[in-house]
């Protein structure tokens, strides 16, 4: 098939995907490309709550999986150190997409939902442990770090999740929302390689500027290299916040959903609305392209590239640009039409084409 092949770094070129005698995928030069399929490196959902059966917020990780594009999810903090390793021992083999985690400092995780509201809910040393236990499968330290979550404990859930991951050699990944704590007193904290998630986010505090461009210490921060995740979720994704950031140059480093049982049927559904989302908000395809695969796989230390020298396909999702007049809603109720959404159609996993059902919602 004709595809126009969007490969981030390299810039976009026309190519023909062909199946080799022994089944597997190659991508050969073409004179001409479509205007609407189009293939990249496979995708990463790079926050997901994919614990099933032990939060109440878990979806199954297949029903996020290849499915639907996506080749890895990284679990976004469902599990702490007293649940990690039924996550590596029920939830991970059973998949089919790649799992991996970013283990809540809060022991319990996603259990409940005030998970470091309480001194006794952090154990730094376990923490630790249990990264030990499962290198393979961690892949830093999740905090939620806003006021409903961590009540009286202030900072002091995200500057011990710090001490965890700096110890570790591990990125944190940081959820910002209301304060307290102050989100410049959170952002201060962050290091090169850290993200911060829920980016966009409507609420009061926010680290943006009405014109899109970074309040000091955001703009400090990405100075030191942290990156910015969109996380939609249910609560933390604004049409207004996203377009004035991306307008001003500001566009997310990662494109994630944050997606779980109480947003899977709106308005996140999964991670090819949320990049549908993006380019509204005027982000550049091969920018969202890169968000979603190139960055996150880099975040997540995931090995090799897409595409060997000799045209091999290794990993990637084939994807169709449809043209639309479906309206979609951010997390704050805006409601906005799209002019073109982002349809998954096939992956390629270890060189073998696997189509993508035709699914709810695409
Ligand atoms: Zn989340």
């Amino acid at each position: 098939m004709l595809v126009r092949v969007i490969d981030p770094g390299r810039g976009e070129r026309a190519g023909r995907l062909t199946r080799r005698p022994d089944g597997t995928m190659a991508l050969e030069e073409a004179d001409r490309a479509p205007g609407n399929l189009c293939v990249g490196p496979g995708w990463v959902d790079l926050h997901a709550h994919v614990y099933d059966g032990m939060t109440s917020l878990g979806v199954p990780p297949d029903r996020v999986g290849l499915d639907t594009g996506v080749h890895v999810v990284a679990d976004a903090g469902s599990a702490g150190q007293a649940t990690l390793d039924g996550l590596a021992k029920y939830v991970v083999p059973a998949a089919e997409v790649g799992v991996r985690a970013w283990v809540n400092i809060g022991s319990t995780g996603l259990v409940d939902l005030r998970e470091t509201a309480d001194p006794r809910s952090v154990d730094v040393d376990a923490t630790l442990a249990a990264i030990e236990r499962h290198r393979g499968l961690v892949c830093g330290v999740k905090v939620r770090s806003s006021g409903a979550i961590v009540g009286g404990m202030g900072l002091q859930p995200l500057q011990l999740g710090r001490l965890v991951a700096r110890e570790a050699g591990l990125p944190l990944l940081v959820h910002i929302g209301e304060a307290p704590p102050l989100i410049e007193d959170v952002l201060d904290l962050l290091d090169a390689g850290d993200v911060i998630t829920h980016c966009y986010h409507g609420k009061i505090g926010r680290p943006w500027r009405k014109d899109g461009t970074p309040a000091p210490a955001l703009a400090r921060a990405l100075d030191r290299g942290v990156l910015l995740d969109v996380g939609h979720g249910a609560a933390s994704f604004s049409f207004d916040v996203a377009t004035a950031a991306v307008a001003a140059g500001f566009p997310p480093h990662s494109i994630s959903t944050d997606v779980h049982i109480r947003n899977i049927g709106g308005p996140v559904h999964d991670l090819a609305t949320t990049v549908t989302k993006l380019l509204m908000c005027g982000m550049p395809l091969a920018e969202a392209v890169a968000s979603v695969s190139t960055t996150p796989r880099g975040v997540l230390r995931l090995p090799g590239p897409w595409l060997s020298a000799a045209g091999a396909v290794q990993h990637a999702t084939v994807f169709r640009l449809a043209g639309t007049d479906r309206t979609y809603q951010d997390a704050t109720g805006t409601r906005r039409t799209a002019e073109r959404l982002v349809v998954p159609v096939a992956t390629v996993v270890d060189g073998r084409f696997r189509p993508c059902p035709a699914g709810p919602g695409r």
